[in-house]
């Protein structure tokens, strides 16, 4: 088959690309080995274990607002997030089924550039193309000691249809990443006793240290964390579902059981068979991509979490959408900008930042002014006696213009964007203040942040 565009990968990165240069009239192949739209983030990743998190936050909020003393079904909750993946995966098929798009379930490998192969369950495709997207994504690092075997992966415990269905009554979870910390919060929430092993002195490496304090000190005190504990080995207990996880705390050897473990040690990049056919440049995160996600090569764009520059599958959208339109125009017309990609932490309570912060700033050298707001004086975090946290927002000093944006507690996944928008577009601490926020939600508190400093 000859085609214009061929896609490896059918996630964030893959699909919004199809979709355009479809509309547009290009002859479009994707393949992926799930059969489904939407890659790792709805199959096995973000919306299933947000719809996890939404659930085990409705449970705590009932239990302190309402007095509510039930325990819950981790079946139906598991049950409800199938649903949720499921109704996505039938929209999704829809979509398709509306466009040319021929999509195959199977995956691709590289024969060279301008030709590959689609693995599809009925058999091989050859395929020539002219211009290729790799965005075959990334899958979890699982670092190798004795008994990682043993170890279940973020991806086992939200992957549709998991066999995961039975409350683990404890659960030790091995890093100090994102996934590591929301799982924490979902499954402590839900009713699990949670240990996190950290390996060194601090989680959420490269986040300003101010945020990650300020996490800290509101996450659930029944969540154990332990930090510079390094993990030795994990042992089966019997043939129950019992491990015992041996590990290193200041030179000395300790111990800690529980019913599951689970690895969340980071994510690193995926390629297709052939990949280092294609002659491309590799860096330290993945696949090289500049803003236009072209990579070293002329007709291969590589957006998403292969490149690993922004991990998050609303990032992955719009790089796809930038390679599509450099596609389309065979010039740069669009770039994608990293800087302003909102990223969140869904633990409970959240955090949620964009932009540029203090510490970033101070390395660039550039002068700030901070402004601020509690949440304590927000009346939607006092409906939910969620008033912990605050609104911060980044000015440069003399253009007021903002720079960067936190938030943490309540909502702020949801209100970042709000930020996010104003740091995209450089809006100044004027303009922000000006704008009359919905009353009563939480976003009022942005505005009245940025009229504290007038
Ligand atoms: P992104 O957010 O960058 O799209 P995801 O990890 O969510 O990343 O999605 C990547 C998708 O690529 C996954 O659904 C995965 O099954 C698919 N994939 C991985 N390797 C191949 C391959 N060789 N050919 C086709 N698809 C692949």
């Amino acid at each position: 088959m000859i085609v214009d565009v061929l896609i490896a990968g059918a996630g964030g990165a893959g699909y919004p690309a199809a979709f355009r240069l479809d509309k547009a009239g290009l002859k479009v192949v994707m393949a992926d080995p799930k059969g489904e739209l939407g890659g790792n983030c709805l199959y096995q990743g973000c919306v299933p274990s947000k719809t996890l998190r939404e659930l085990a936050h409705l449970y705590v909020r009932a239990k302190k607002l309402l007095g509510f003393n039930e325990t819950i079904s981790f079946e139906k909750a598991q049950d409800h997030k199938d649903f949720v993946q499921e109704t996505r995966f039938k929209q999704h098929k829809q979509e398709l089924a509306e466009s040319s798009i021929e999509f195959y379930k199977g995956e691709v490998e590289i024969i060279d550039n301008h030709h590959a192969i689609i693995k599809d369950e009925k058999g091989d495709v050859q395929v020539e193309y002219k211009y290729l997207i790799l965005a075959t994504g990334s899958e979890p690092f699982k670092p190798k000691f004795p008994g990682s075997e043993y170890c279940i992966t973020s991806d086992d415990l939200y992957k549709y249809k998991t066999s995961i269905r039975k409350l683990p009554k404890e659960m030790i979870i091995i890093g100090g990443g994102y996934i590591a910390l929301e799982t924490a919060s979902i499954m402590n929430a839900l009713g699990t006793k949670v240990h996190v092993l950290v390996r060194s002195d601090r989680v959420l490496r490269g986040l300003d240290s101010r945020l990650v304090s300020s996490l800290l000190s509101m996450l659930d005190k029944n969540i154990d964390i332990r930090f510079n504990s390094p993990v030795i080995e994990v042992q089966k207990i019997g043939d129950k579902d019992e491990y015992k996880v041996i590990y290193s705390e200041k030179s000395e050897k300790k111990e800690i059981s529980a019913n599951l473990v689970m690895l969340a040690t980071g994510r690193r990049p995926a390629y297709p068979k052939g990949t280092e056919k294609l002659g491309l440049a590799i860096g330290k995160t993945g696949i090289m991509v500049d803003e236009t996600i072209a990579t070293n090569v002329k007709n291969v764009y590589a957006p998403g979490d292969v490149n690993g520059r922004s991990m998050f599958f609303h990032s992955a959208v719009r790089q796809s959408l930038v390679s599509a339109h450099n596609i389309l125009a065979g010039t740069p017309i669009d770039y994608m900008d990293f800087q302003s990609v909102p990223i969140s932490v869904f633990t409970i309570p959240s955090i949620a930042y964009v932009g540029i912060l203090p510490e970033e700033a101070k390395r660039r050298g550039i002068d700030i002014i901070e402004a601020s707001y509690p949440l304590s004086k927000d009346s939607r975090a006092q409906m939910y006696d969620e008033a912990e946290g605050e609104v911060r927002l980044f000015f440069e000093r003399g253009s007021l213009r903002i720079i960067g944006g936190w938030i943490i507690g309540i909502d702020a996944p949801t209100m970042i964007n709000e930020i996010g928008i104003a740091v995209a577009n450089g809006l100044t601490a004027r303009q922000m203040a000006n704008y009359a926020d919905q009353h009563p939600m939480s976003n009022e508190s942005i505005s009245y942040a940025a009229r504290s400093i007038f």
